[in-house]
């Protein structure tokens, strides 16, 4: 049984905890070399000091000098100096604020950076900085996503039903699969639209292509050898991932007849092939 005096101690020392403010620790910056070449990157305390303590070492040779004649004082002139000479981009996190200072046209591809950060994410705020000009550039961190964006008005609503359908015969599987472009024809559509049931035995069979940025199975929504110019054929195997909405032109298969006759059943292979 709780007695009078430490119900009444209990309750200021609850009111006592609502009272006082509640002061946020400001998020310490965490500081990140990008090598811009090889795209190696490591993490370094105070990007100033870590310069300073390291002129000696091979990846900083090209700012050596200039490193030895300068101070802590000096962070400013040590960044754009170590930037500009030697492949590097420095990348300032503090929490959901991303900065990276570069040279001129020297930025990283940022996008295996960013991933295996956690960083593709729309409600990341990136300022781009280039010590060159001072000229930033704010993005967000969506924007280092490997692939394409799918346009708004992209079916990928129809595309998952279909792919969670694959193993299914629908009624509707002789319609064309929207937007396709193989480069062939079947009966019964317009030359190169590939009907849903080629489409559903391609999704059977394939390997699946795996999305750069979620590392899940993406969609198949186009394959074949369609005109991409007035004198030439190309591949055009295209995915999409469900779930960061990214299209990817995938590695040209060279061989797409042999493609087909390993992933297309015989009675959905196409009739003809598009001169
Ligand atoms: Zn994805």
């Amino acid at each position: 049984m709780i007695n009078r005096r430490e119900f009444l101690q209990s309750t200021s020392a609850i009111g006592v905890s609502c009272i006082l403010p509640q002061i946020p620790v400001p998020p310490a910056a965490n500081f990140q070399l990008i090598q811009t070449e090889t795209l190696t990157s490591w993490s370094v305390t105070d990007p100033v000091e870590w310069s300073l303590q390291n002129a000696d070492q091979p990846i900083l040779a090209r700012a050596a000098d200039r490193l030895g004649k300068l101070t802590k004082e000096d962070d400013q002139r040590i960044v754009r100096l170590v930037v500009r000479r030697c492949g590097l981009n420095l990348v300032e996190i503090k929490s959901n604020q991303v900065t990276v200072h570069y040279w001129s046209d020297q930025l990283a591809d940022l996008r295996p950076f960013f991933k295996s950060s956690g960083l593709a994410s729309p409600d990341v705020q990136v300022t781009l900085v280039n010590r060159k000009t001072e000229a930033t550039a704010h993005k967000t961190g969506d924007e280092f996503r490997f692939g394409k964006r799918v346009a708004q008005d992209f079916p990928m609503e129809q595309f998952t039903s279909k792919w969670l359908n694959r193993f299914l015969v629908k009624s509707d599987d002789h319609q064309a699969v929207p937007g396709s472009n193989s480069g062939f024809a079947w009966d019964g559509l317009e030359d190169g639209e590939i009907p849903w049931a080629a489409m559903k035995s391609a999704w059977r069979r394939m390997q699946p292509i795996i999305c750069l940025n979620c590392d899940q199975p993406n969609i198949l929504v186009n394959f074949g050898l369609p005109r991409v110019s007035f004198f030439r054929h190309a591949p055009r195997f295209i995915s999409v991932c469900p779930t960061c909405q990214r299209s990817f032109l995938d590695d040209p298969i060279t061989d797409v007849g042999g493609w087909m006759e390993a992933n297309l059943d015989e009675d959905v292979r196409p009739r003809f092939e598009i001169d």
